[in-house]
């Protein structure tokens, strides 16, 4: 298969060109037109050099993964499936806000850490995306949207990124990196650093490995504040548990963009979600002074769970202890419930293909395959 584009970030495009004999400005004019404008005819970056068209058109291409179907809910959320291959599908969505537009990126096919509130850990793992699949999710998003919301020329629909979707980003730190550092290049999306997120469930090595190779946002998606109740909803917490994830956050925070760690947590009824295991969580943040924010997230059920959602009268209770002990804690609102494009229900249901077939047909807006518009000058090199 071609060489796919979207695999590099600006260094990798330069080293590319560089084995084609064309200089580092031609690499970034090429990067331009990919991330920017969303290009992927050679033909159409009309002052790139007709020799290096030439070139391109024979080896690479530019290609995000196909589009199985898009909807879109009442509250204006977007969710798209993609086709990976293997009968293995993943999710992107995007949620508009008054103040800004933010797309939530998967990183895997199923997820190997397996938490038990999660519905794609229970799908299980089935393989890392590539950086263009990464990549290809915000390329994809940003361009439709452009289309779509009718934006005036220069105005980004997607300000602000999280690595929320389907799997473990740091779990596949090496496709991972390339497109962090492409949705922050001011060549390509030009995002800050302060708006682009990783979700971890905990994976300490890589934690640190973030920190020095592009710290950007960090949420950590904690739980529970001791190490029994999270070593059975987070399993990975045997390998990592509270106090060395807690000192990682330290050591997160001394080039993180941010003056504090976003702790998620999510709200299990009658599991984690006690006024005293709040208390107990002001004890665990104090004892190690970490500057925090919670996020509670009420749960999204699904069946195979057996968990349910806590009620709001106990989240808010909740809320206030920590509140009431000085840390910014906030309620996560529930978007397009009516698409399942909420957190931990991101299954990538593609390879039960009758179900999935059915649940489409409920959904508000169906844009099956084929039918749906390409972002401008989408091409693909399937
Ligand atoms: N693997 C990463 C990122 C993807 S999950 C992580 O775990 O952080 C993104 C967020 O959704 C995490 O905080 C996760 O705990 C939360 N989540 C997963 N399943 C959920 C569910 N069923 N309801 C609510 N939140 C859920
Ligand atoms: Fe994987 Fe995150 Fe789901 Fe846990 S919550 S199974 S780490 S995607």
């Amino acid at each position: 298969m071609a060489v796919n584009l979207l695999d590099f970030d600006l260094e990798g495009l330069a080293a590319f060109c560089a084995g084609l004999g064309e200089k580092r400005f031609r690499a970034v004019q090429l990067y331009r037109w990919i991330h920017q404008k969303g290009q992927a005819d050679f033909e159409q970056m009309s002052d790139l050099a007709k020799s290096l068209r030439g070139k391109l058109a024979g080896l690479a291409g530019v290609s995000a993964p196909p589009l199985i179907s898009e909807h879109i809910s009442a509250d204006g959320t977007v969710k798209w499936l993609f086709d990976v291959g293997d009968g293995n599908a993943v999710e992107t969505v995007y949620i508009p806000e008054a103040d800004r537009g933010t797309l939530c990126v998967s990183s895997q096919a199923g997820c190997a850490v397996g938490c038990r509130f999660c519905s794609t850990g229970h799908q299980g793992f089935s393989r890392n995306l590539r950086s263009s699949e990464i990549i290809g999710q915000l390329w994809f998003a940003e361009h439709r949207l452009r289309q779509t919301l009718k934006l005036p020329e220069g105005q980004r629909a997607i300000d602000n990124v999280v690595m929320m979707g389907m799997g473990e980003p740091l779990q596949n730190y090496d496709a991972l990196l390339p497109a962090l550092r492409t949705m922050l290049d001011d060549h390509a999306y030009g995002l800050s650093r302060r708006r682009v997120t990783v979700s971890t469930s905990g994976v300490l090595p890589m934690i640190d490995r973030l920190r020095v190779d592009c710290p950007v946002a960090l949420a950590v998606s904690l739980h529970a504040g001791e190490d029994g109740l999270r070593d059975s909803l987070v399993p990975l917490n045997r390998k990592y548990p509270i106090a060395e994830l807690m000192a990682a956050c330290l050591r997160y925070l001394e080039t993180a963009p941010r003056d504090f760690i976003t702790l998620e947590y999510c709200m299990l009824d009658g599991v984690n979600d006690s006024p005293e295991q709040a208390a107990a969580l002001v004890q665990l943040v104090r004892r190690h002074r970490l500057s925090c924010k919670f996020n509670l997230i009420p749960f999204n059920p699904f069946p195979a769970s057996g968990l349910l959602r806590s009620p709001a009268d106990r989240v808010q209770a909740f809320a206030r202890v920590l509140q009431e002990a000085g840390i910014v804690t906030t309620v996560r609102k529930t978007r397009g419930d009516d698409i399942d494009a909420a957190c931990g229900q991101l299954a990538g249901e593609v390879q039960d293909r009758t179900n999935a077939r059915e649940r489409l047909a409920r959904q508000r807006v169906v844009i099956p395959i084929g039918s749906a518009a390409p972002a401008p000058a989408a091409g693909s090199l399937r």
